[in-house]
């Protein structure tokens, strides 16, 4: 464990983290930024945002994600390659212990490491994503005009990007593992009630076809009456498969925060493991934890509109509340920074 403490550091180097870390660095709070498991996040899976504010002819996700990082390295902050394993929070300095063995010690914490959209598990998914396929269809819709596309999901992620899809694309298919949604009533209902979208039941995706040049092509299905087909298959039992001609597929299966560090610590969490952040006195939305002194901003600590803007606003909203509670800690409560404790 080295002897220096750090006044700031912020997990993860999405949008949001990345935010944070140019208004703590603008505040000469010299934070120390986690990369976390995925340097960049959920943006680097995207090609091109074109909803976000300022970039009229569009910007890729890993553009954004670089000018950012020089941005906030531009005005101080640090870049650390890890990420936290388990931390100890509730007392000065709070100590992060990291995946490369070390022990990080800190006076402030923003935890911005973000949710991971999960995957299907379909060959070749990792070649295709941001090529066609995609986990966020706000993100890549636009890019499908005129396309058929299938939305693999049944719960209100699935629901809600076949809706937005249904803005472009010429069709979009709902595959679904089983022959019952688990979406709100209300959603299911839009969805069914939309001439464009249709249901595939008891269906699941097998493989997807294309290349990064041509994009997403196809994909190949497999069915079963009495659903979860890729089950039945490996247990021997024959199942139907398909191969359908599509431009795109997206993943509405959920996503996980990346919150199993925090098991151990009193930072709360909702049943999903997405952080409970606090208003303050007036009601007022704030990036505070219950936890003294530990921020969350982004997707990490927001199930509902994950946006990069809106990782990007959490995250600047974080660095301020950060250097706030930082000035009232009393100089004599806490050694200066590098100082060895
Ligand atoms: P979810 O409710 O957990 O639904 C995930 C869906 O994906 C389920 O239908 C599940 O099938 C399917 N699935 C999971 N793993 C799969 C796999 N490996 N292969 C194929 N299918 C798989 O997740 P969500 O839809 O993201 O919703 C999460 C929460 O956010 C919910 O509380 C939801 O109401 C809320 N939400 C609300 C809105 C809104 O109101 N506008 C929008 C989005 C999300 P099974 O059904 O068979 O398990």
């Amino acid at each position: 464990m080295s002897g220096e403490i750090q006044e700031l550091v912020i997990a993860g180097s999405g949008v949001a983290g990345l935010s944070a870390a140019v208004y703590a660095a603008r505040a000469d709070l010299k934070p120390l930024v986690l990369e976390g498991d995925e340097p960049g996040g959920q943006l680097t899976l995207t090609t091109d945002i074109e909803n976000y504010l300022g970039f009229p002819e569009g910007i890729g996700g890993m553009e954004l994600i670089q000018r950012g990082k020089e941005q906030a390295t531009q005005f101080g902050a640090e870049f650390q390659y890890g990420s936290i394993e388990s931390a100890t929070l509730d007392e000065d300095p709070k100590e992060l212990s990291l995946s490369t063995g070390e022990t990080v010690r800190t006076h402030a914490l923003i935890v911005a490491t973000g949710a991971s959209a999960r995957w299907v598990n379909a060959e070749n998914e990792e070649k295709l994503m941001g090529y066609g396929l995609s986990t966020c269809a706000t993100c890549d819709g636009a890019f499908h005009r005129g396309d058929d596309v299938l939305v693999i999901g049944g719960g209100d992620s699935a629901m809600e990007e076949a809706l937005f899809l249904a803005k472009f694309a010429d069709s979009v298919t709902i595959v679904h593992r089983r022959d019952e949604s688990r979406a709100s009533e209300i959603m299911a209902t839009r969805v069914r009630d939309h001439d464009d979208i249709a249901f595939h039941w008891n269906t699941e995706l097998q493989a997807i076809h294309g290349s990064q040049e041509d994009g997403v092509t196809g994909a190949t299905l497999v069915s079963h009456p009495d659903g979860y087909p890729k089950r039945k298959a490996a247990e021997g039992v024959d199942v139907t498969t398909e191969t359908v001609d599509v431009g795109g597929v997206f993943y509405g299966i959920g996503h996980t925060p990346n919150t199993g560090f925090l098991e151990e610590t009193s930072v709360p969490r909702d049943q999903d493991g997405y952080i409970l952040t606090q208003p303050d006195g007036t009601g007022r939305m704030t990036t505070k934890t219950t936890v003294e002194g530990v921020f969350a901003a982004g997707d990490v600590a927001d199930p509902t509109y994950r946006q990069a803007i809106t990782a990007a606003g959490t995250g600047s909203m974080a660095a301020l509340d950060a250097e706030g509670f930082l000035e009232t800690l009393e100089e004599t409560e806490r050694p200066a920074v590098g100082a060895s404790a």
